[in-house]
């Protein structure tokens, strides 16, 4: 399939309203790529080249099926890389639908942050190109915030030029536990607050680490604790920013501050948390799992991070807390048995109350899966007003609905 193809799809749907759906890797959480309306499904896989790499310019044009992992595979070399990092094998056009972040998110920024300029193929077939291959831009309204995030609900990505950023010069990364969950949410608080600009800065309840220790021998103790990274030019800067940070988690209370993990242990462990959620399924045999990605001012989450710990205990059903906790963005983690509808509705029911809880602090309903199927029912208490407007967007773009329908809006 090439951009021209897609568009002749997309002009044939268009004229005989046929639903159409993008696909990336099917990665999704909240049910984004799911055709619910039939219809066809347009899989980017296979457009995945990266057509040019501009290193002086810090640039790369690809097309949307690349994996960010293949592409940060080839910048390595060059000194680069591709910052957001959703952990699944996530295409680029996946990940500018949904607008991912990952755990780098705190000091590089989500998706949105590296999109210089889109192609897309709109509803009726016509291709447009959107932004500048410069750095910066006022040019106009920005359309190109209008389609990350989207989840291929206004056009189809047929190409991006990405923003890339030099590997760090050094790296300095620490685990520290804490006796609490609220301990260990506090000193996240007390690090961003400090200006200390972590690289990562990840929370993970004890249950996370024991999973971990099963399934890869690393050997962590088992408390709520903090993975988190700092890079910057030289090692003596590193080693006085990792003294303040030391200092903020005594305050806090840690039990055990362990700084200067080399190399090989430092990327066990960012691989052992990107693995956590297929070690919690296979840990789970016949559940299914529902995630529940909240985020919020960085000053509310201990607060949400001691609510959610409530709400879910209070359960009984298996799950998990861990968190991008840098940018206030909990994950909640349920695994409830296949077909037990009573379980289901508890979980629901705890859904509610934590999505409920973060708008109420000024936060979202999600921080990063996007809306999909699962999240469309908290789209008024979110937007409002703004709603309507969203629905205009949508129709001006695709006014016969056909792309990616049952998505987004409640
Ligand atoms: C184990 C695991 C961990 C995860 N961790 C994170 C995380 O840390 N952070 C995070 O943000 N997400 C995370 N995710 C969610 C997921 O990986 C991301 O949302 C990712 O961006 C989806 O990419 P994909 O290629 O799988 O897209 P898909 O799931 O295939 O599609 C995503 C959306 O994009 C649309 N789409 C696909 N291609 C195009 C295109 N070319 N043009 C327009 N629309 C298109 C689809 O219709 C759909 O709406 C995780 C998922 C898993 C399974």
């Amino acid at each position: 399939m090439d951009r021209f193809e897609v568009s002749k799809i997309l002009k044939y749907a268009n004229e005989n309203l046929i639903p159409v759906t993008g696909w990336g890797s099917g990665s999704s959480l909240e049910g984004n790529p799911i055709p619910v309306k039939a219809g066809i499904v347009l899989d980017f896989s296979q457009m995945n080249k990266i057509l040019c790499v501009r290193e002086e310019d810090f640039q790369t044009d690809v097309e949307p099926g690349v994996i960010y992992q293949n592409l940060n595979e080839k910048l390595k070399y060059k000194g680069l890389f591709f910052p957001p990092d959703p952990g699944a094998q996530a295409t680029i056009g996946g990940m500018i639908a949904n607008n991912a972040s990952g755990t780098k998110t705190v000091h590089y920024g989500s998706t949105k942050d590296y999109i210089l300029r889109l192609s897309v193929a709109l509803a009726n077939g016509e291709i447009i190109e959107t932004g500048t291959r410069a750095s910066k831009t006022s040019s106009g309204y920005d359309l190109i915030h209008l389609f990350v995030g989207s989840e291929g609900t206004l056009g189809m990505v047929v190409e991006a030029t990405l923003r890339l950023v030099g590997l760090p010069a050094e790296f300095s990364a620490a685990i520290v536990t804490f006796s609490s969950v609220e301990a260990a949410g506090k000193a996240v608080f007390e690090i961003i607050r400090s200006g200390l600009d972590p690289a990562a800065l990840e929370l993970l309840a004890p249950d996370c680490i024991e999973l971990i220790n099963q399934e890869q021998n690393l050997g962590l103790s088992v408390s709520p604790t903090l993975f988190m990274e700092y890079h910057g030019p030289t090692k003596n800067q590193l080693a006085e920013v990792i003294e303040i940070v030391q200092e903020i988690c005594k305050e806090e209370g840690c039990e055990e501050f362990r700084p200067g993990l080399g190399w090989a242990e430092r990327d066990r462990l960012f691989k052992a948390r990107h693995e956590l959620a297929e070690m919690i399924i296979r840990k789970h045999p016949g559940c299914l799992m529902m995630v529940i990605d909240v985020a919020v001012p960085i000053t509310s989450y201990p607060e949400m991070i001691a609510f959610a710990r409530k709400e879910s205990e209070k359960t009984g059903i298996p799950r998990y807390i861990f968190s991008h906790a840098g940018d206030g963005n909990l994950h909640l983690v349920f695994m409830g048995k296949k077909g037990e509808e009573s379980e289901w509705e508890i979980i629901d029911h705890v859904n509610q109350r934590i999505v409920s809880k973060a708008l109420a602090m000024g936060g979202t309903a999600t921080g990063e899966h996007g809306v999909g199927i699962g999240k469309r029912k908290f789209m008024e208490a979110e937007h409002g007003g703004s709603l309507k407007w969203m629905k205009g967007i949508k129709s001006l773009f695709d006014p016969n609905g056909i792309l990616n329908p049952g998505k987004i809006f409640p």
